[in-house]
C-alpha cells in the first residue's frame, strides 16, 4: 500500500527542495498498451500502482491493426464496449502479390465461431488514451509528461527507487516494491543494462503515414487488413488498413541493406527528401497501392521507424520485470505486437501479484508467466522468419481452402488462420512443430500442390457488410 516519506527534489538548475515521496506497491514505466494494461490488472487486484509516462496523451504511435485474440483481454480490462463504439472492426487479413495478380483472404470466422472473431483497426492516439484513462479509472495514479531518468534496484528491503522528471522540469524520486518496465522500444532497462540483442535476420525499417480521399475497396470496405508482399532483395511489404471511412494507414517495410542502396541512388539523383521519395517509389511498385492512392492525400508527415526486432535474454529479476516491446520486439508483419504486449502484461501482473502477496513463493509466478511469454515470442519469431525464407509460402499464394480443412485445427490452413488471429500463448509447441514440418521440401511441395490446385485464388472478401466494419464511424469521420 502507498506510504509517504520526506525526499529531496531538484529542478533543472540543480536547486534542491524538500518534499514528500510516495511509496507504491508497483511503479510502471510507460503508458502504452503493456503499461496501462499492467496498471489496470494490478489495480484491480488491490495494489497501489504509479504509472509514469513521458508523453502527454493522446500521442501518435505505430501499430494500428489488432488481433482477434485481444477481444477477451479487452473484456477483462473493461474497455470492450468503448472499443466497439470507437474503432473500425476487422474481420480478417488479405495478402496480395506485388503485381496484384494473386491474393488470399483469411477470415477469422473460419476458425473462431463466436463474436470474438471480429477484431479492431485503431488509431493509436485514441486507443492508447482509452487504455490509459481506464487504468486511472481502476485506481492507478498516472503521471503524464513524466520521464523516468533513473532507476535503482537496490533500495532498502528490496525496494526499487525511480527518478523521474515532470512537466515542470522538476525531478522527483518514487519508491515501490516492484518495477514494471513497459517503456516500449525505448527499452529503458534493457538498454541501460546493455541486454538488448538484435535479430540480425529481421533488420528492417518501416515508413508510414495516413491518407484520406482513397476509395475503400479490395477488402478495405469490409475492414480487412491488406498486406502486399513485395519480396525480392528488399524482403519488403506494404500494409494498408482502414482506420475510418476516410482514413487509411499505409506503411512500407524494407530491408535496411536495400534502403541503403536506394538512398544512395536517390541522393545521386539530387532528391531533396530521400525518405519520402523512397516511400512513394515503393508504393508505386504495387499496382494495387498505386491505383488506390492515385488521388489520395497524405494527412500527416511521414514517420520512419527503425531499430526494431530485438530481444532480451534476461527479462526479470527479484523486483523488476520487462514487458511488451521493452523486452522483445519482432517484425510487425503479423500485427502481433499489441496482443503480445497486453497478454504479456496480464501474465506478468499475475506473477507480480503472487510475488507481492505470497513472498514465500519467491519468483514462481514470474517464472510461470515468462515460460509462456517466451514460448509465444519464439514461435512468432519462427513464423516470421519462415514467412521471409526463400522457400516459403507466400501468404498471397496460399489459397484459403475448403471448410473441412478450416474445421481441423491441426491442419496447416487452419493453423494459419489461428496464428493470424493470435493463438500464440497456449499451443506454441504444436504450432512450432507445424512450421518445422513445412520447412521440409517434400512436405512443402505436397502442400504447394494442394494449395495451387485450389480454385478461386482471387477471393477478396470475408462476406462482411461494410456496416459491420464501420458502423457509426461513418457519422464521426
Ligand atoms: C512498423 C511497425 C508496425 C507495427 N504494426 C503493428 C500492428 O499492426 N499491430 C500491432 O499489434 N502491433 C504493431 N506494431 C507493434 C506495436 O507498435 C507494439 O508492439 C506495441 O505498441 C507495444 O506496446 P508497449 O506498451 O510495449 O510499447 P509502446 O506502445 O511503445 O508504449 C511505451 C510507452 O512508454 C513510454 N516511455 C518510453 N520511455 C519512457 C520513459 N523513460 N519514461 C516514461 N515513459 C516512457 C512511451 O512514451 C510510450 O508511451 C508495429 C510496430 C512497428 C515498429
Amino acid at each position: 500500500m502507498a506510504g509517504q516519506a520526506e525526499t529531496i527534489y531538484a529542478n533543472r538548475k540543480g536547486e534542491l527542495s524538500m518534499a514528500t515521496e510516495t511509496h507504491h506497491d508497483v511503479i510502471v514505466i510507460g503508458g502504452g498498451p503493456a503499461g496501462s494494461s499492467a496498471a489496470t490488472f494490478l489495480s484491480k487486484q488491490g495494489h497501489q500502482v504509479l504509472l509514469l509516462e513521458k508523453e502527454k496523451f493522446p500521442r501518435d504511435h505505430v501499430g494500428e491493426s489488432l488481433l482477434p485474440f485481444c477481444h477477451n483481454l479487452f473484456e477483462q480490462l473493461g474497455v470492450l464496449e468503448q472499443m466497439k463504439e470507437t474503432f473500425v472492426r476487422k474481420p480478417g487479413v488479405r495478402f496480395i502479390d506485388s503485381d496484384g495478380s494473386q491474393s488470399t483472404t483469411w477470415c477469422f470466422d473460419k476458425v473462431i465461431h463466436d463474436h470474438t472473431y471480429l477484431s479492431f483497426q485503431v488509431g493509436r492516439g485514441d486507443f492508447d488514451k482509452l487504455l490509459l484513462d481506464n487504468a486511472r479509472r481502476h485506481g492507478a495514479t498516472v503521471l503524464e509528461e513524466t520521464r523516468v531518468t533513473g532507476v535503482a534496484l537496490d533500495g532498502p528491503d528490496g525496494t526499487v527507487s525511480v527518478q523521474a522528471s515532470g512537466p515542470d522540469g522538476q525531478t522527483a524520486n518514487y519508491a515501490a516494491r516492484f518495477l514494471m518496465d513497459c517503456s516500449g522500444r525505448d527499452a529503458y532497462m534493457a538498454t541501460r543494462q546493455r541486454l538488448k540483442k538484435k535479430y540480425a535476420e529481421l533488420d528492417r525499417t518501416a515508413l508510414w503515414t495516413h491518407y484520406g480521399g482513397a476509395p475503400l475497396r479490395g477488402g478495405l470496405e469490409e475492414g480487412l487488413s491488406l498486406i502486399i508482399y513485395m519480396g525480392g532483395d528488399k524482403k519488403g511489404w506494404l500494409w494498408i488498413f482502414p482506420l475510418g471511412p476516410n482514413r487509411l494507414t499505409v506503411g512500407v517495410v524494407l530491408n535496411n541493406a536495400y534502403i541503403r542502396t536506394e538512398k544512395a541512388k536517390l541522393e545521386q539523383l539530387g532528391v531533396e527528401d530521400w525518405r519520402l521519395a523512397l516511400y512513394e517509389q515503393e508504393l508505386s511498385y504495387s499496382r494495387f497501392a498505386r491505383e488506390l492512392l492515385a488521388n489520395a492525400e497524405m494527412l500527416q508527415p511521414l514517420v520512419v521507424e527503425g531499430d526494431y526486432s530485438y530481444y532480451t535474454e534476461s527479462k526479470y529479476g527479484e523486483n523488476y520485470a520487462m514487458v511488451g516491446d521493452a523486452a522483445t520486439f519482432i517484425d510487425p508483419i503479423f500485427s502481433s505486437g499489441v496482443y503480445l504486449a497486453i497478454n504479456g502484461a496480464r501474465k506478468v501482473s499475475q506473477g507480480v501479484h503472487r510475488r507481492l502477496t505470497m513472498p514465500e513463493e519467491g519468483n514462481a509466478g514470474l517464472v510461470e508467466a515468462y515460460k509462456s511469454i517466451e514460448g509465444a515470442y519464439k514461435m512468432v519469431f519462427k513464423l516470421i522468419t519462415f514467412f521471409y525464407s526463400v522457400n516459403t509460402i507466400n501468404f498471397a499464394q496460399m489459397e484459403a481452402v475448403s471448410d473441412t480443412i478450416h474445421q481441423q485445427h491441426q491442419d496447416a490452413m487452419s493453423v494459419g488462420h489461428f496464428l493470424l488471429a493470435g493463438d500464440f500463448f497456449e499451443r506454441y509447441d504444436e504450432y512450432s512443430k507445424v512450421i518445422d514440418a513445412l520447412q521440409s521440401p517434400s512436405i512443402f511441395s505436397k502442400y504447394k500442390k494442394l494449395v495451387s490446385a485450389r480454385p478461386s485464388l482471387q477471393d477478396t472478401s470475408c462476406d462482411v457488410s461494410p456496416d459491420l466494419a464501420f458502423h457509426r464511424l461513418r457519422v464521426i469521420n
